[in-house]
Parts: C-alpha cells; sequence; structure tokens
C-alpha cells in the first residue's frame, strides 16, 4: 500500500513539473521483501494530438506473421528487434523445444520440461509488439496476403476456433513431419520420435512394455516378443535413441526387472550399407562397433515393407532380397522428414510443386514472391548455377 502512495504522490509531482518531464525512478525497496524494482515513468501529460498519432503509428505498423514456433521461428523472433512491426507469431505448440535432447527424454534422462520454453516468456523479453496465437495455419491466401487459421484447442466454439490473419510480410517456418514413406500400417503401430509429447509417448511405451513381460501369466516367448524394440532409421535421431534405450535398460530397468533380464533385444533396421552415413567413416565405423559391443542388432540393407501391430516385415536390398517378419514389442519410426501438407498446397499455388521444400532465395525469399519468407527445415535455398550467374554478371559488364 504504501508502494502504491509512493507512486500516486511521485505521478502527481511529475504531471505538476513538466521540467520533470521525463523521469527514471530507481526505487530500491530492501528489508523484509528484500530485491529492487526499477521503474520508468514517462510524466508527458496525456495528450489528444499524442494519443491520435500513436494510434495512427500503431495502424502503420507493418503486419509480420510468423508461422511456427520451432528452431526457424523462434530464431527469427528473437533476432527481431525494430518495433515498428506488428508480429503476429501463429504456432499449435506455445513452446519452443529442444530438439536434440528429445531422445534423453524418451528414457527419463532429462525430464519433459526441461528441454521446452514457453513461447510467452520468450515473447515478453521483447521490445518488439509480438503477439502468439495457439492454431494451426491451414491454408496460406498470397493473393489476398491472409493466412487462414485453426486453433488446436478441442474447444465447444466450433465457429470461432477458425480465423483469418492479414499479413505485409510472411515468415514461414513450420518445420516437416515424420516421413513414413506409406508405409504400410506405420502411422497405425509405430512411435515418432520429433515432438515432446511423442519423447512421452515412448517413455510410458517402454515401461508398459516392461510390466506386460513381468506378468505372471505369460510364457518366454511372448516375453521376448513384447520386450523387441525396433528401431527404424540409421540417422542420427534413431541412432542416439537406441544408445539411450540401450542405456536405460541396461542400467535401469534390468535392476527393476531382473526376471526379463535376459529377454531383451534391441534391433537397429537401416536400408542404406552404413548408419550415420552422413558422417566421417570413422564415425559410422565406431558407431557400428559400439553397437555391436552392447548387443544392438544392427541390420543394414534392410528396408521395412510393413508394420503390422504384432510383426514388423523387411525385404533384403541385397543378397536376393530375402523377405522376414519379426514380432516386436515396440517400433520407433525415425527415417527423415516430409513435407507438410499445408506448404504442399502452398506450393502448388506458386508452381513449386515438383519440390519437396520452399524453394527460396539466398535472402530466404520464397521465389516468385516478394513478401512471403520461409525457413528452417520446410525450405531450401535454391542455389544458382555459378555458370549461369557469371555469364549475366559479365553480360553487364559489356
Ligand atoms: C529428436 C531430434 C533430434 C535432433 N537433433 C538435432 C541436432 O542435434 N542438431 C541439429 O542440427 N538438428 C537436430 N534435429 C533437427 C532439428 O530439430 C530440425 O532441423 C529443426 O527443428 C528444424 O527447425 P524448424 O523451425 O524448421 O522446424 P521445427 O523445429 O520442427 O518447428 C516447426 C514449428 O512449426 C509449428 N507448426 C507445424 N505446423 C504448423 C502449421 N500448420 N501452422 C503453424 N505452425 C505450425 C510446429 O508446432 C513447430 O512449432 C533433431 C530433430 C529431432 C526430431
Amino acid at each position: 500500500m504504501r508502494i502504491y502512495s509512493f507512486y500516486e504522490r511521485a505521478s502527481r509531482v511529475l504531471h505538476d513539473n513538466q521540467s520533470l518531464s521525463k523521469l527514471l525512478v530507481i526505487v530500491t525497496i530492501s528489508g523484509a521483501a528484500g530485491g529492487s524494482l526499477l521503474a520508468y515513468s514517462d510524466s508527458e501529460p496525456p495528450d489528444a494530438a499524442n494519443s491520435v498519432a500513436s494510434v495512427e503509428t500503431e495502424r502503420m505498423k507493418r503486419k509480420v506473421v510468423v508461422l511456427g514456433t520451432g528452431w526457424a521461428g523462434i530464431s527469427f523472433m528473437k533476432n527481431l528487434k525494430n518495433p515498428s512491426y506488428d508480429v503476429q507469431v501463429i504456432s499449435p505448440r506455445n513452446y519452443f523445444a529442444f530438439t536434440p535432447l528429445l531422445p534423453s527424454v524418451t528414457c527419463g534422462t532429462v525430464e519433459a520440461r526441461s528441454v521446452v520454453e514457453p513461447i510467452r516468456r520468450i515473447v515478453k523479453k521483447k521490445n518488439v509488439d509480438v503477439h502468439f496465437w495457439e492454431a494451426e495455419c491451414v491454408s496460406i491466401d498470397p493473393v489476398n496476403k491472409k493466412v487462414n487459421c485453426r486453433s488446436t484447442q478441442n474447444a465447444d466454439f466450433d465457429k470461432k476456433a477458425e480465423f483469418s490473419v492479414d499479413y505485409d510480410y510472411l515468415v514461414i517456418a513450420v518445420g516437416a513431419q515424420s516421413n513414413t514413406f506409406n508405409v504400410p500400417g506405420v502411422e497405425e503401430n509405430a512411435y515418432f520420435l520429433k515432438e515432446v509429447e511423442d519423447a512421452q509417448k515412448i517413455r510410458r511405451g517402454i515401461i508398459d512394455c516392461f510390466e506386460k513381460a513381468a506378468l505372471p501369466t505369460l510364457t518366454d516367448e511372448e516375453r521376448m516378443q513384447i520386450l523387441h524394440f525396433v528401431v527404424v532409421g540409421g540417422g542420427p535421431t534413431g541412432v542416439e535413441f537406441a544408445a539411450e534405450l540401450h542405456d536405460f535398460v541396461t542400467e535401469d530397468l534390468v535392476r527393476l526387472y531382473p526376471k526379463v533380464k535376459e529377454l531383451v533385444k534391441i534391433t537397429l533396421l537401416e536400408a542404406t550399407d552404413h548408419i550415420l552415413n552422413m558422417f566421417d567413416k570413422r564415425i559410422t565405423a565406431f558407431a557400428e562397433e559400439k553397437f555391436h559391443r552392447d548387443g544392438i542388432d544392427v541390420k543394414t540393407g534392410s528396408r521395412v515393407t510393413k508394420v503390422t501391430d504384432k510383426e514388423i516385415s523387411t525385404i533384403a536390398l541385397k543378397n536376393g532380397g530375402e523377405v522376414s517378419s519379426v514380432p516386436y514389442g515396440m517400433v520407433v519410426w525415425s527415417t527423415g522428414i516430409g513435407t507438410r501438407p499445408v506448404i504442399m498446397d502452398f506450393m502448388k499455388q506458386i508452381g513449386q510443386s515438383n519440390r519437396r521444400a520452399l524453394g527460396t532465395d539466398e535472402w530466404l525469399r520464397v521465389e516468385g514472391s516478394d513478401n512471403i519468407y520461409a525457413m528452417g527445415d520446410c525450405a531450401t535455398i535454391i542455389q544458382r548455377k555459378v555458370m549461369v550467374y557469371l555469364a549475366s554478371f559479365c553480360n553487364c559488364l559489356r
């Protein structure tokens, strides 16, 4: 109460005394509460001309709409320093997720809450006007410069769940989605590792497998099936998850479920000849050797053709194309990313349907547009052909 009355008096003094038109009041409150308070008071009396001007300035602000709160969207937002834009961020996720730590979330090495940062907290720190709407963009209308959105809340306010947002500049950063390559049964039966919720689902799934296998009514053969964990995809995410799972099983779970210890099996399926084939050969060799020592069964040259609720079928890409099906308890699908439907629709509209990601120039501007930018996993920079570029440069010099 005393603090408020101090402010009231200070504010009256400032209004009465124009020479103190701008005053920075720094009040340090010590004592029982401890801590400090920094307050800025702009004592200029509210005058009509000023407020009309500021309303006009607000109205004139260029509208920047950002789709997505992942790495690309957040990097863009964090670097926005110019307050003369009205920024609206639209994403079905009201937090940023630190994806490199997701494999650790699957096994509880890291808690989910440690790898996320609420968007509203990030936005609050900015001196730019940023508004956040928790919704997904369902379509982009470049002709009328608007995006059509739908709230992701399961609300009973059907009609109000859909809305449109106008933009002067659009920043598309919606990322990509897990790619199933249309393999039958993957969508229905496999786990994915893309979002925080996916990692939490996997964690629950692993524990469920162990609890099921510990039931007294099962045969050892049934237990072996339930404790067969299959990871599809030998890229960084699949390999990291397999390694985390191995450590989780051998360091923690075998102590809690000693009777099923010998029955656990981890298989890693990879279609090409090696895992981690995008890295240096020495890294690939080290990882393969380590997995071999740890008892993780790495099957390279093995393409998955079908996943049912009990079995996963593969075809060997060499040696006569042997087809086999093995029972499993859990399949984690991690074979890379594909284009989101909203991006595919947009690419059709702007004549880029032959691409897998939105093509941009070096300035991340979507080809064929002057006010739409795209970045991150949903976009790709179209590299200009050096010789063509040099030829046009030489022509200019003539
Ligand atoms: C488990 C895992 C580990 C990884 N580890 C690494 C690593 O160590 N190093 C590395 O470089 N990369 C790593 N990656 C890849 C990295 O996470 C991606 O390259 C990066 O997230 C791409 O950023 P982005 O902003 O394009 O997409 P994302 O980070 O996926 O963000 C997309 C955003 O768009 C939102 N969105 C989706 N649809 C819509 C819509 N219709 N409308 C509006 N918003 C929408 C999403 O909710 C999300 O907020 C990893 C990925 C995973 C899954």
